[in-house]
């Protein structure tokens, strides 16, 4: 009798503990914003163009010109996102169109190698169920975020690499281009006089970070790598928790600079997690990484957290950044 008391107040408080165990706070998101199909009118897209020693002494027709692809990009990503698109979707346009001008570096104005060819990395990550997607080391992909996206959506697997990838990508139907493609004047006159140790450190590599209308965050990274780098190099930006990270817990994360600093410490991820287990704000948790943990002149990084709330750091002399909000916010800027 004494024992079958004991199994039955055992059972009983076993299933409160049960009922009482959350289900994990992502899986909640995740499912409720799909049956209630919940929207804001909030959004934020925060975009990065490379961060580096960018000289302030670059001509006025320049700068316009920068300033100029920073408003654009930023104006394709808020209209999505205005007209009730997602973030993810946001992210892939913002980045494509970078990709497609040879000022930045990644997809046609990717950098040189030390063997003169170019290598391109990209990442993206979807903050309601942690799902992502990267290529690293692509030579003929004009578009290497759009391709990390369809590893995310079509592929079991989170990062493909080098011929492997480029195969993927001819079977979905995407059309590869010659390495001469990624050939510009502009990159090449830098790989010169970087082989000349005039180098200056600028990078020059893309990153979305977006909050959209029903509350998913999402981040996306594109980059040639770094000038000169040796064949096979793959930094930072491809990798999940380096470059690129996004968890609708705490905030969507996009990386730029000396790619080995920023896997060495774990950048991305760390912002996120000295939100979730510090409760640090957004601009703590990034103060953290880009003026304690790393060294001046590695690089910087834009970020939003699921309020809407954004910072965009750099320890570098500049970065090519930009801003827009629903509540009005619209801003490019490219120094301190
Ligand atoms: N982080 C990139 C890399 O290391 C370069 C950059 O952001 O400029 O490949």
């Amino acid at each position: 009798m004494k024992n079958l008391l004991l199994v039955l107040l055992l059972t009983l408080f076993g299933e409160m503990l049960f009922a009482q165990t959350p289900n994990p706070p992502n899986v909640i998101n995740v499912t409720k914003l799909k049956s209630n199909a919940w929207k804001s009118n909030n959004y934020t897209i925060v975009i990065h163009g490379g961060a580096g020693t960018i000289n302030q002494s670059m001509s006025d027709s320049l700068k316009l010109a920068y300033n100029n692809s920073l408003a654009e990009a930023l104006h394709i990503g808020e209209d999505i996102l205005k007209n009730g698109g997602t973030s993810l979707d946001a992210i892939e346009k913002v980045l494509n169109y970078f990709e497609n001008d040879p000022k930045f570096n990644a997809g046609i104005g990717s950098v040189y190698t030390s063997e003169g060819m170019h290598e391109m990395d990209a990442s993206i990550m979807d903050g309601r169920d942690l799902s992502c997607g990267a290529v690293a080391g692509v030579k003929h992909v004009p578009h290497p975020i759009s391709l990390a996206r369809l590893v995310m959506e079509k592929t079991p697997h989170v990062l493909l690499s080098g011929e492997g990838a480029e195969k993927f990508a001819e079977t979905i139907g995407i059309k590869l281009v010659p390495s001469n493609y990624f050939d510009t004047p502009e990159r090449f006159k830098q790989w010169e006089e970087y082989k000349k140790k005039l180098q200056e450190k600028m990078h020059g590599t893309v990153g979305c970070t977006a909050l959209d209308q029903y509350g998913n965050l999402a981040a996306g990274t594109s980059t040639g790598g770094m000038t000169n780098e040796m064949p096979g190099r793959i930094g930072d930006s491809p990798l999940i928790g380096d470059g690129t990270y996004a968890n609708n817990r705490t905030c969507a994360v996009s990386c730029t600079g000396w790619g080995e600093k920023f896997i060495k410490n774990t950048v991305a991820f760390n912002v996120s997690a000295l939100m979730d287990y510090k409760g640090m704000t957004l601009k703590e948790a990034v103060d953290e990484m880009i003026y304690k943990r790393l060294q001046p002149d590695d690089g910087g990084l834009i970020a939003v957290d699921h309020k809407g709330n954004y910072v965009m750091a750099f320890n570098t002399s500049g970065m090519f950044r930009g801003v827009a909000t629903s509540s009005g916010i619209f801003e490019v800027l490219i120094w301190k």
